[in-house]
């Protein structure tokens, strides 16, 4: 096998029938939106702020809500567009067509959408901050309907419906996962022949059983993150490259390999 990552990745994608891909926040840092555990991660600056993205604190304490509320007025999703690593990526799923299995993200930034990623085809595993959800009732809306009460002055805006706790419509900790899609991303995960995982310290359960259950039964892996991940030791490639340039790279290697979709 080829030693170089990239020429590595491309080969395998060259050869595999069904590629499954996990994302973390490490393809988005070059847009913009630090990731939690990176050496610039929210929480390595404030390890209190892992509070506001756990359910039960966010429940139990107002002034966490509070907290919660500003961080999002003020968060990088609003303004953040995709960097080359989403267009990348994009290209690879154009480039693998039905082979291109599913896209699995942990992220909640949406960009692998804005980037023009086939909606059929990726799951958004933690659900998304585009959208804010009632805990007690169904009320659901636009998130930029939320965000016009707090800066209109309410710091802790209630459900209009109900009166119940607001919340992003992300998967905090503490939060099930959405059952149909985790059986979804694991059905693939059982069926794969590539695993990619990109940009993810592979640390949040049950997203990183995913490679897991790829390794177990066989799949290649690839591991493109910046710093080492529990699963180097297993992974047939490791890049430590950033994801704005090792993607690109991949990409452009896979044109040549003729793997571009009929008609494209
Ligand atoms: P993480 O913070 O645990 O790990 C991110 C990893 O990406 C780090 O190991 C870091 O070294 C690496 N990294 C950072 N920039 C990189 C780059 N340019 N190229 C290659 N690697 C890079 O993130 P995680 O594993 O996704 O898990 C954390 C949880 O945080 C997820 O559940 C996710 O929902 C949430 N989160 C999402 C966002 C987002 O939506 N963009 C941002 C922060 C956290």
């Amino acid at each position: 096998m080829a030693s170089d990552p990239v020429d590595a990745t491309a080969a395998l994608l060259g050869e595999a029938r069904h590629v499954v891909v996990l994302t973390g926040a490490g393809i988005s840092t070059e847009s913009g939106i630090p990731d939690f555990r990176g050496p610039n991660g929210v929480w390595t600056k404030n390890p209190d702020a892992e509070k506001t993205a756990t359910l039960q604190h966010y429940v139990s304490n107002p002034d966490v809500r509070v907290q919660a509320w500003r961080n999002r007025v003020n968060g990088p999703y609003w303004t953040a567009e995709p960097n080359d690593g989403h267009r990348a990526l994009v290209d690879i799923e154009h480039a693998l067509g039905e082979r291109f299995g599913l896209l699995v993200t942990q992220n909640i930034d949406s960009l692998h959408l804005a980037a023009g990623a086939d909606p059929a085809r990726i799951i958004e595993i933690h659900g998304n901050v585009r959208d804010v959800k009632c805990l007690s009732c169904p009320y659901r809306a636009p998130m930029s309907v939320a965000l016009d009460r707090v800066q209109a002055g309410e710091d802790d805006p209630a459900c209009p419906d109900c009166g119940g706790l607001l919340k992003s419509a992300t998967i905090s900790f503490g939060e099930n996962l959405v059952a149909d899609d985790l059986v979804r991303a694991q059905e693939h995960a059982l069926r794969c022949d590539l695993f990619l995982a990109l940009g993810t310290s592979l640390g949040v359960y049950p997203a990183a059983a995913l490679p897991e259950i790829a390794v177990r039964q066989g799949a290649a892996l690839v591991v493109a993150n910046a710093e080492p991940t529990p699963f180097d030791p297993v992974a047939d490639v490791v890049s430590r490259a950033p994801l704005g340039e090792f993607l690109p790279a991949v990409a452009a290697r896979l044109a040549p390999l003729g793997n571009s979709r009929p008609g494209q």
